[in-house]
């Protein structure tokens, strides 16, 4: 059948073609980051990286470009067209509704990306798109490309939620039990997280979950941003769960550490970037693992008054010096802005209130950091740890709800900051003030539980350097897509 002006062939040589991976982030902060240093890690082993993403993604993506220039890496940011109007999540709200709306739009990049792949003059090696990105598949398939999904979370809710999904327990969690099925420990939850962490309250998802799992299914395998000496027995369950490789390649962003690049991470075209110079000269006045670090992630959230209250009087009822990074919208009514400015100057000296997008990176990598309240966003989670900062758990939805299980009782780096983990209870200031309490305070269960998490951190970089897991896994996956006789670029 003769090809149309949109399905141009690909062109075939003798020659091998030169190494190329398309990668396809998905939207927001928490993807698209790990998406950037993933590109950097694979452009570093001198294979050439497109990040193919919408406008308003790719430029979120300026800082990962920059560095790509800096140091000379074949990595380009490729623009696909799509409408502004459906571009990104509208401000000052990632509710659910918003949220799919924008997921679904996605799906109108499928034209576009087929039309780029095929107007290259090689087929590239290997697609790895996000796994909320399910309408890769049927172009991947089309254009004749292998795919591996990208998956944000931890491996741990990875695979609880593989098995909950398999098991068809999505919807009702089973009898009255709560119990994961199929995982080498005991995980109970209850209704309320149940439903929260697999997100089965949300019906209008329905569809689009399900688109998911069979982009999972059609998969060549799945690239996931953990490390061995973590979560070794989850990413083994959950690769025999998938009957398909998962390459466990993280910390991505331990690859991606030096001064400027931990810079890009605070986005600067955005208005609400904060001044890091000046969090970082008030941290150098701190003592040594003194002070504790509250931030709850990077999308925008409606935190009632009466949150943003308890949390400031938790964090004076701890007693500890505290970095509080608070977003616009937490403090969009006037009523919250003033009760805001009445604590900063009740607490100057003591705290630092810092409004906006500040480079996390680079506080948690700081000396006088001892512990991060954080809600469990995977990326925070993973980079608190493998730079050896414990952290008291407050997970708010979808699967921070099993990072935090993960955190505090299979790893032992946590402390809910409820009375127990996996549970739902409303936070109030007394909760906050025992946890970090009992996270920064001396006793030798909070010594044991540093210890366990600085080890991790040393687990962490030994991963990513020359011989370790990840940089290993990072090998074999390069060799597993790479064409022939280009193999030498690979061991760097
Ligand atoms: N982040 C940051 N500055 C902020 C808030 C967040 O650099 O002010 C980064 C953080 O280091 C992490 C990401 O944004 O890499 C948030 O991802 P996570 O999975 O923790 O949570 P999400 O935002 O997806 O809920």
């Amino acid at each position: 059948m003769a090809a149309t002006e949109t399905e141009k062939p690909i062109i075939r040589t003798s020659a091998p073609p030169p190494p190329h991976f398309v990668l396809v982030p998905l939207f927001g902060q928490g993807h698209t980051i790990p998406m950037g240093d993933l590109a950097c890690l694979l452009a570093e082993r001198g294979v050439r990286v497109s990040v193919v993403t919408t406008p308003v993604n790719a430029a979120r993506l300026q800082g990962v470009a920059d560095r790509a220039r800096r140091a000379m890496l074949p990595l380009e940011i490729v623009e696909l067209p799509f409408p502004p109007a459906d571009d990104g999540l509208p401000p000052g709200s990632a509710s659910g509704d918003n949220v799919i709306r924008l997921f679904l739009a996605l799906y109108r990049l499928a034209g576009p990306l087929e039309a780029y792949l095929r107007a290259l003059p090689w087929r590239p090696s290997c697609i790895i798109s996000d796994s909320c990105n399910p309408w890769t598949a049927g172009v991947a398939r089309s254009v004749g490309v292998p795919r591996l999904f990208f998956n944000g979370p931890s491996c741990f809710y990875s695979l609880c939620r593989h098995n909950v999904a398999t098991h068809g327990l999505l919807h009702d969690g089973g009898d009255t039990a709560y119990v994961v099925p199929g995982m080498p420990l005991r995980v109970e939850m209850t209704k309320e997280t149940w439903s929260a962490a697999f997100l089965n309250c949300m019906p209008k998802w329905e569809a689009f979950l399900e688109d998911v799992r069979e982009g999972m299914r059609t998969a060549d395998g799945a690239v996931v941003n953990t490390f061995l000496g973590l979560e070794e027995q989850f990413v083994a369950c959950y690769e025999a769960g998938l009957g398909k490789p998962v390459w466990a390649l993280g910390p991505f962003f331990l690859n991606n550490r030096d001064e400027q690049a931990l810079a890009t991470r605070v986005d600067k075209d955005k208005p609400s970037a904060v001044d890091q110079s000046a969090v970082t000269a008030w941290l150098d006045t701190m003592e040594q693992s003194a002070v504790i670090y509250v931030c709850f992630g990077s999308l925008p959230r409606m935190l009632l008054p009466k949150q943003l209250y308890e949390v400031g009087h938790g964090l004076v009822g701890s007693g500890k010096p505290f970095l509080w990074v608070v977003k616009e919208s937490e403090t969009a009514s006037p009523e919250a802005q003033e009760w805001l400015q009445a604590f900063e100057a009740r607490t100057a000296g003591k705290g630092l209130v810092m409004r906006g997008w500040v480079s996390q990176l680079a506080i948690l990598s700081h000396r006088a950091i001892g512990g991060f309240v954080t809600h469990c966003g995977w990326n925070s989670l993973l980079e608190s740890v493998a730079l050896g900062v414990p952290v008291v758990t407050w997970p708010h939805f979808g699967d921070q709800f099993l990072n935090e299980l993960l955190a505090v009782e299979v790893l032992g780096v946590g402390v809910p900051v409820r009375d127990a983990a996996v549970t739902v209870a409303p936070v109030l200031r007394g909760h906050i003030a025992r946890a970090v309490s009992e996270l920064m305070g001396g006793g030798t269960v909070a010594q044991e539980r540093r210890r366990k998490c600085k080890e991790y951190g040393e687990r962490a970089h030994r991963a990513i350097a020359k011989g370790g897991s990840s940089h290993q896994n990072l090998t074999q996956l390069l060799q597993s897509f790479m064409p022939s006789g280009s193999k030498e670029f690979l061991d760097t």
